[in-house]
């Protein structure tokens, strides 16, 4: 089979100089046929790893990708580069369909998106037969794993890939999954011989800030208000109902935000998600129905006003910030509700007794990440087994929170509600419980004669909020466990190891209010520009914008930041100047070469 060489490609259809850690590697390996497995973080640079063996290589590289909403953007994308893509899936009329169709089958496509129901389906299968094929990229390919968060059906079916095309060179990839994830599509797809390649998962732009909840809607609003006005950003929320009353929130704050979930129609779904890729600026507030692979680059924030489920689910999300290697920051506001409630979620889950243990062992990762008064990045790494150093970049590192020996305060709190089971046969949630403790003559208190309990007052030292933290923490520890409808505490097994067996309880001190906002500051700032660079950038800025606009396609399809901001420093005055700027390829740049110019000679 005759290929292109790799780097050519890479220069001239991308306009990139070289191919950044991993990437040639794996382009070489797939280019000459063989299969590959790669795990690379968001932004990272996996597109270009099956793009360019399928342009290398003869025939089409079929993208196999569960984000049917994205595809026109990422064809859109392709073509601006003078990329022969297309997409076939179920929002196409016949017409578009047989028109990409009759391209396959005549050879005219270098990328074809598909959706893997689509693949599933016999007419699908016996079309690709008849056409050349260079590979098949599996994107998304955690997909293919029950035991990770995002779970397809359709996707298991891609087992079957090889049978049917032992020939075509298959690459999965994914930018997110921990040892075990990665076991299990390595054996679903048939990869264990494959080349696998694991980048650092480590994503040093990101600021990683964990913050207690009090309000979290205000603290939402602060932290937009002073470190990212203006910027494009996600907040993830747990319900549909939160989604919407946050986003009119924002709204009424003077805030430009959309919701985004299952419970909208298509239309207003698509409609917002159009915004947010193509406007500057704007926030979506979603359930975690939003999200996936979307691309753009210069989301500055990613926030969780409600506990993720799992790490996994958690570090994608957050992954969403920043592909642009820029500042960016990932907020989590974290609290006992959230607590109660993820436990309660689990315990009235369906599915069996396997289902919901795989449920609580990812939620007790995602606990200890909250918890912990380690660097939350070299936690983070750690999750997907890798080492990292403290980073200086998260909130536990910029303000090292204290942690205090807490075995007294948790064996007080277990005690309590051990007698309340022992002697009343009663069980209480955690604010009744806090209101013994500290001796308060609540009307329940009195109500019950909780004032008659031995317990009553000894917890007076503590006040409501560290309470609610010593609280916090043994749920997140399962020291103590929450049940029922009403979340009444419970004690566990391991309950026992505190009150009767002299083990050691270390809590985490609740730190005082944002503190940190100081020294987090820098998350805001962009990389700077040169003063006499800044009238350009302007100037190539708008000119994006118009073009963009023209075409309806997002702005960074035309160019990204990057390049701007690179032309705007270089400077270039020639055509072949201009062609050397990372970013700029020979696509781009017969087509737009001459207005650039232009728009810098103003
Ligand atoms: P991922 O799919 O892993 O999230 P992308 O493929 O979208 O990442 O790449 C992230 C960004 O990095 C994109 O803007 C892409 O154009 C850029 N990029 C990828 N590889 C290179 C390279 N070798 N040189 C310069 N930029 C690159
Ligand atoms: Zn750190």
């Amino acid at each position: 089979m005759r290929t292109r060489d790799p780097l050519d490609v890479l220069n001239r259809v991308f306009g990139y100089d070289e191919f950044r850690p991993g990437q040639q590697k794996i382009v070489d390996h797939v280019t000459s046929g063989g299969d590959a497995l790669v795990l690379m973080p968001t932004g990272g640079g996996k597109s270009l790893c099956y793009q360019i063996p399928a342009l290398a290589r003869e025939g089409t590289g079929v993208v196999i990708s569960p984000l049917i909403a994205l595809m026109q953007d990422q064809v859109d994308a392709l073509r601006a580069l003078g990329v022969r893509a297309g997409f076939l899936n179920s929002t196409q009329d016949p017409g578009e369909r047989r028109l990409t169709e009759s391209q396959l089958l005549a050879g005219e496509l270098d990328l074809l998106y598909l959706a893997p129901e689509r693949l599933n389906v016999d007419a699908t299968r016996r079309l690709l037969d008849r056409a050349p094929l260079a590979l098949f990229a599996i994107d998304e390919a955690h997909c293919v794993s029950q035991w990770g968060h995002d779970f397809r059906p359709d996707y298991l079916a891609l087992s079957g890939l090889h049978e049917q095309w032992p020939d075509v060179p298959r690459i999965a990839l994914t930018a997110t999954a921990t040892k075990a994830t990665h076991a299990e599509i390595s054996n679903r797809l048939g990869l264990d011989d494959a080349l696998h390649h694991v980048a650092s998962f480590d994503r040093p732009n990101i600021q990683y800030r964990i913050a207690p909840k009090n309000e979290p809607r205000k603290q939402l609003l602060d932290l937009l208000r002073t470190e990212h006005d203006g910027d494009a950003g996600i907040v993830y929320c747990l319900s549909r109902k939160s989604v919407e009353e946050t986003a009119e929130f924002l709204v009424r704050g003077g805030i430009d935000a959309v919701p985004y979930h299952a419970g909208l129609d298509a239309a207003t779904r698509e409609h917002h998600q159009a915004r947010f890729l193509r406007e500057d600026g704007l926030i979506v507030v979603a359930t975690i129905a939003f999200g996936m692979g979307i691309d753009k680059p210069d989301v500055r924030f990613v926030a969780h006003l409600d506990l993720p489920k799992s790490v996994e689910g958690y570090y994608q999300e957050t992954g969403r910030a920043g592909r642009d290697g820029l500042p960016s920051t990932a907020w989590l506001a974290y609290g006992l509700q959230d607590v109660m409630q993820q436990r309660k979620l689990i315990e009235s889950s369906e599915g069996d007794q396997a289902h919901r243990r795989k449920l609580a062992s990812h939620l007790d990762a995602m606990l200890a990440l909250c918890e912990t008064i380690e660097c939350r990045r070299v936690q983070l790494l750690a999750y997907f087994g890798q080492d990292g150093q403290p980073c200086g970049n998260c909130d536990t590192c910029l303000t090292p929170p204290e942690s205090w020996d807490g075995t007294v305060a948790a064996q007080k709190l277990l005690s309590t509600v051990v007698r309340l089971k022992r002697e009343r046969n009663q069980k209480f949630g955690a604010g009744q419980i806090i209101d013994i403790l500290r001796g308060k003559s609540t009307t329940k208190i009195t109500q019950h004669r909780h004032d008659e309990l031995s317990v009553f007052g000894v917890g007076s030292d503590l006040g409501d909020n560290e309470w609610r933290g010593v609280i916090r923490q043994l749920l997140a520890t399962g020291l103590l466990a929450v049940e029922g409808e009403y979340g009444t505490l419970v004690t566990t097994p391991a309950s026992d190891e505190v009150l009767y067996q002299g083990r050691q309880v270390h809590l985490r001190r609740e730190p005082k209010r944002a503190a940190t906002r100081e020294k987090t500051k820098r998350a805001a700032q962009t990389t700077d520009l040169p003063d006499e660079a800044k009238p350009a950038f302007d100037r190539l800025r708008d000119w994006r914008g118009a073009t963009a606009k023209e075409q309806g396609v997002p702005a960074y399809i035309i160019f990204h930041d990057a390049t701007l901001r690179q032309i705007a420093v270089d400077h270039p005055s020639t055509l072949d100047e201009l062609g050397s700027v990372s970013g700029v390829g020979e696509n781009k740049l017969n087509k737009y070469g001459e207005q650039i110019l232009a728009a810098l000679a103003d």
